[in-house]
C-alpha cells in the first residue's frame, strides 16, 4: 500500500474546493449520485504560518470517495480559527492537504498547542485533486437572431 509523504497513513479520499458560492454539489460532478453531508476533519496548510486540523462539515459521494468543501465556508471557518489564535494571517492563501482521523482529532491532536508530528501520524493525504468547474444556469447572451 502506497504511504503518503505527509502523513503516516495511507492516501485516502479526492477532494474538491468549490470556489462557487452558488453552486452547492447536491449531486457529485464526478458520478452524478445525490451527495451528502457528512463531517471530516482537514488538514490544511496555511502560508506563512503552518498547518491546522479543522473540523468542517463538507459534502461527500461515497461512490467516488470524494469530499466537496465549498470555499466560502472554508473562508469563513478559517477566519473564525485564526480571529483568537493569530489574526494577521486571515486571508492567507492555504491549501487542504488530507484528512486527521476523527479519534485522534477528538483527542485533541493538531490542535493548538499540541505537537505537530504527533498530528501528522494520523494525517492522511488526499490521493487527488479535482478542479470543479461549472456554469450557473440561466440566461446567457447570445447572437441575437431576432432580426429586430
Ligand atoms: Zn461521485
Amino acid at each position: 500500500m502506497a504511504r503518503s509523504s505527509l502523513g503516516k497513513l495511507p492516501k485516502r479520499y479526492s477532494f474538491i474546493l468549490n470556489p462557487y458560492t452558488d453552486a452547492r454539489l447536491s449531486r457529485c460532478p464526478k458520478c452524478n449520485k445525490l451527495t451528502y453531508l457528512r463531517k471530516f476533519v482537514l488538514f490544511i496548510h496555511i502560508e506563512q504560518w503552518g498547518s491546522l486540523a479543522l473540523g468542517k462539515t463538507c459534502r461527500y459521494c461515497s461512490h467516488c470517495e470524494l469530499i466537496m468543501a465549498h470555499k466560502d465556508e472554508l473562508d469563513a471557518e478559517l477566519a473564525r480559527s485564526f480571529s483568537q489564535l493569530a489574526p494577521e494571517v486571515i486571508g492567507n492563501d492555504y491549501m487542504v492537504m488530507g484528512t486527521v482521523e476523527k479519534k485522534a482529532w477528538e483527542a485533541g491532536l493538531g490542535r493548538s498547542g499540541q505537537p505537530l508530528t504527533e498530528a501528522l501520524k494520523h494525517v492522511a493525504q488526499f490521493k487527488r485533486y479535482y478542479d470543479f468547474h461549472y456554469k450557473p444556469a440561466g440566461w446567457y447572451p447570445a447572437d441575437d437572431k431576432s432580426g429586430k
